[in-house]
């Protein structure tokens, strides 16, 4: 009998695995495809590894502009996603080294939770069931479409095959203007595809602070990627030449339309049913503290777990909430207060905590505070000036959240997670120095106008 068996071998799964050892926990992992997960194989790192090709290349493009004189960059795709192959390969042998220096017994099949541990299905056939102490669920989730735009794999695609095209699109038409639909627009529209974005609400990257939605969209726009706010498209006319996506009283033509509307959680066929775990359209609830399902011994994690942010890093967080109360009962709840949500655009787009909107929704009397870059001397010597820093805080009380736009706004967002993890005042925040000259400065100047101060 193993202590654990997870099923799903996802960062939910394999951060499990992984960090059962300090316990000394056995542990089986069941994983129907490749070790990885979406994360590895089908997002974060993939995607990030396109957005890098990009970046290299605009950099390449504008290089006159600091007096080193290249030639006109050209692309050459198939070495773009033989490099960002081997990035993911890379990984993912690294990652199964680690869970087998852990002791992890890698099981490969289709799991199914039933009474006493977890049903293994293996590609050939065969059967096999794991009894477990506790069964951990992280079956993660997969792209989800809209109604007229079933996925075809080739005019009609999701994350999963963009990722994968063996040539550059030459017009693409991107149904989402959330993280994952920006990401793509800007490293394809960065690379010289003609892209038209289509978002229902009223900003790309709905939640987020609109001045800082304005920074990339005004990037949008310098780099010829056409950004259309408050439209639905309608259903999609496949042509000789293409497929036509109307919307309002108009329609473009494109090659191909990747739909990036969000995505399912992957929960059927994993024996909750039979089980009588509680769902909730397809997500599971559980207790926060411990990530229980309604099924003591049953943990869930990752994507298919209901409210929670679906991204990698809050997944590891869940696996090691899970682990630690099977361990020795103990809780190491996740913070979903101040998890860093990181849209890896061009520039990027950075945010933890409560917006503005969302502080004012929760009834806080909030202090705002922004600062461009543009007076920020690191900031002029990369030629970046067009970024934002926003921080809200409570009146007379803690910061509650901050947006960052910028090329490094990934990296610069995690001072202002402890910020607001450490629910911090804005003079606490303020009385420590930000070096010169960095793009992190604005960050300070910022934090000394919340406070009441400003400098420069
Ligand atoms: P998954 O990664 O989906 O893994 C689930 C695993 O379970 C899969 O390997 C699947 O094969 C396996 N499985 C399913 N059912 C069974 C079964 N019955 N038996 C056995 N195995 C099963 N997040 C970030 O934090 N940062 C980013 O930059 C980022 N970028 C992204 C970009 C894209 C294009 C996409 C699509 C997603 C991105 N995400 C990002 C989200 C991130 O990938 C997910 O939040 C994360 O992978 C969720 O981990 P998970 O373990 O819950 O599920």
């Amino acid at each position: 009998m193993y202590d654990v068996v997870v099923v799903g071998g996802g960062p939910g799964g394999y951060a499990a695995a992984l960090y059962a050892h300090n316990f000394g926990l056995s542990v089986a992992l069941v994983e129907k495809g490749r070790i990885g997960g979406t994360c590895l194989l089908r997002g974060c790192i993939p995607a990030k590894a396109w957005l890098h090709t990009a970046e290299v290349y605009a950099t390449v493009k504008r290089s006159g502009e600091f007096g080193v004189n290249s030639s006109e960059p050209s692309l050459d795709w198939p070495v773009a996603l033989e490099r960002k192959n081997q990035v993911v390969d890379g990984l993912v042998r690294g990652l199964s080294g680690l869970l087998g220096a852990r002791n992890v017994d890698i099981k490969h099949g289709h799991g199914r939770l039933v009474d006493g541990g977890v049903a293994v299905t293996s590609p050939d056939g065969g059967d096999e069931t794991l009894t477990a102490r506790s069964v951990i669920l992280a079956t993660g989730s997969v792209p989800r479409s809209i109604p007229g735009y079933d996925f075809d794999g080739a005019r009609i695609v999701s994350s999963d095959e963009a990722l994968d095209w063996i040539a550059q699109p030459g017009r693409v038409a991107v149904i989402g203007a959330g993280a994952i639909g920006c990401e793509f627009a800007s490293f394809l529209g960065d690379l010289g595809s003609e892209v038209h974005v289509f978002e229902m609400l009223d900003q790309i990257l709905p939640g987020m602070e609109p001045e800082a939605a304005k920074v990339l969209g005004r990037k949008f726009r310098k780099s010829g990627v056409k950004a259309r706010t408050g439209v639905a498209v309608g259903p999609p006319d496949f042509t000789d030449t293409g497929v036509r996506v109307p919307y309002g009283d108009d329609a473009v033509e494109v090659d191909v339309v990747l739909v990036a509307t969000g995505r399912a959680p992957v929960t059927e066929g994993i024996g909750l049913e039979a089980s009588g775990i509680a769902t909730d359209r397809g997500f599971i609830p559980v207790d926060p503290a411990t990530m229980q399902t309604t099924r003591p011994g049953v943990y869930a994690v990752g994507d298919i777990v209901a409210g929670t942010p679906q991204l990698a890093h809050v997944a590891f967080a869940e696996a090691i909430a899970a682990i630690t109360h099977i361990a020795d009962g103990s809780i190491a709840s996740v913070d979903y207060n101040a998890v860093p949500i990181i849209v890896y655009t061009d520039p990027e787009v950075a945010a933890v905590g409560l917006t503005e909107a969302q502080a004012r929704d929760r009834g806080y009397d909030v202090i705002v505070s922004d600062h461009g870059m543009r007076g920020i001397g690191r900031a002029i010597i990369l030629g970046e000036t067009g970024g934002t820093v926003k921080i809200v805080a409570e009146r007379d009380g803690a910061i509650l959240g901050a947006t960052v736009a910028d090329p490094a706004a990934g990296e610069l967002i995690h001072e202002l997670m402890y910020a607001v993890g450490w629910e911090a005042l804005p003079e606490e925040a303020a009385s420590f120095i930000h070096a010169h000259p960095t793009v992190s400065e604005a960050i300070g100047e910022t934090l000394l106008s919340l406070a009441g101060r400003s400098l420069h």
